[in-house]
């Protein structure tokens, strides 16, 4: 049975993320252009460290996130709703002179997005090492990076100290790659993945991203490499198509929940949240990899990047009540 002994069975946990906090504005028609005028919905919170979170609180472990947002009412928008989702907001520093991140999102016909981040020239770009609170460090247990977030000197630096700090007092550390396309124009953006991944318990990669930072050019050969390189647990992302999880011994694919996508924004977020809360709260790897797929499957179908985070009892109700996708 696979039921790695990354936590104790009952170890509550204190989960910690960190990273851009954004509001993200859609593009309401399919195949829409930025180019011209459209019609355009939003603001919604957003963020990918922010989506994990929320949903990580939602599943009900202890959590905190470490950020920077504007003085303005993007950044309220987005630190009043993980307050009442019941994450720490205690290590987001308002920046007076800043303003809060956005992207503006638009989808393709064949489901692919394109993005218009401007999160580098805002308060997001602007965490450092400062940011950090010693108190919410001191009792993290487990901590997530979204390779999103590392587009500055400052940031991977913060990253840094956090990664050397949880892991030297015995803590975690779950990453999701969660590359766009947009953002391996950053330099050194490739160096800083690879990184953080030295530090990495449990890798959470989107299909493609499985060999991304490996030498080998197969997934089983990538997979290998990681294990050697100490990755502990590697859950691979294959959107519709359900998941597989991998320890070096054991391997489980399982397929994805039926339901009809409106909105893929967030899945990886919330299946990688929900995966590492359930393994924190001491819940066996199968059992985890359910309410996360639950996890990815609701979020969807709803539209809008945050709009699909679960509670629980929302997992619960949705498992119970949704047939899963045979695999062929
Ligand atoms: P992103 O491209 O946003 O980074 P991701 O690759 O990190 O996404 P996905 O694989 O798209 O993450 O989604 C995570 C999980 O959510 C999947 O493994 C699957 O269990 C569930 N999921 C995603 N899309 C669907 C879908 N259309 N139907 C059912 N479940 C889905
Ligand atoms: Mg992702």
């Amino acid at each position: 049975m696979a039921n790695s002994e990354l936590y104790k069975a009952g170890e509550t946990g204190f989960i910690l993320t960190m990273g851009e906090i954004l509001v993200e504005i859609m593009a309401v028609e399919l195949g829409q252009s930025f180019r011209r005028p459209g019609t355009l919905i939003g603001p919604y919170a957003s963020g990918a460290p922010a989506i994990f979170i929320d949903q990580v609180a939602k599943t009900g472990s202890r959590c905190a996130m470490i950020g920077c947002v504007g003085d303005d009412d993007f950044g309220i928008l987005n630190v009043e709703r993980l307050r009442a989702d019941g994450v720490d907001v205690s290590g987001i520093t308002v920046i007076k002179t800043a303003t809060t991140g956005s992207a503006f999102v638009t989808y393709r016909q064949n489901g692919e997005r394109d993005f218009i981040f401007n999160i580098a020239n805002s308060a997001s770009g602007l965490l450092s090492v400062d940011n950090i609170p010693a108190g919410l460090l001191k009792e993290c247990r487990h901590f997530h990076v979204m390779g999103s977030s590392l587009f500055s000197a400052g940031i991977v630096e913060a990253m840094k100290k956090v990664l050397e700090t949880v892991k030297g007092q015995g803590g975690t550390i779950s990453f999701d790659p969660n590359v766009r396309k947009e953002m391996l124009r950053i330099p050194d953006m490739r160096k800083a993945l690879d990184f953080v991944l030295d530090y990495t318990d449990i890798f959470l990669p989107s299909g493609h991203e499985v060999t991304l930072l490996a030498t080998a050019s197969s997934e089983a050969g990538a997979l290998e490499e990681l294990f050697r390189r100490g990755v502990r647990e590697v859950v691979v992302k294959r959107g519709k198509d359900g998941c597989s999880f991998h320890d070096g011994s054991t391997e489980i694919h399982r397929a994805a929940f039926s339901v009809d996508e409106i909105d893929p924004t967030g899945a990886g977020d919330c299946f990688g949240a929900t995966y590492i809360a359930c393994r924190s709260q001491g819940m066996e790897v199968e059992q985890a990899l359910r309410y996360a797929r639950a996890s990815g499957a609701i979020a969807v179908t709803v539209k809008g990047p945050m709009e699909g985070t679960a509670t629980r009892a929302e997992l619960d109700e949705f498992i119970a009540n949704t047939p899963e996708h045979n695999h062929a």
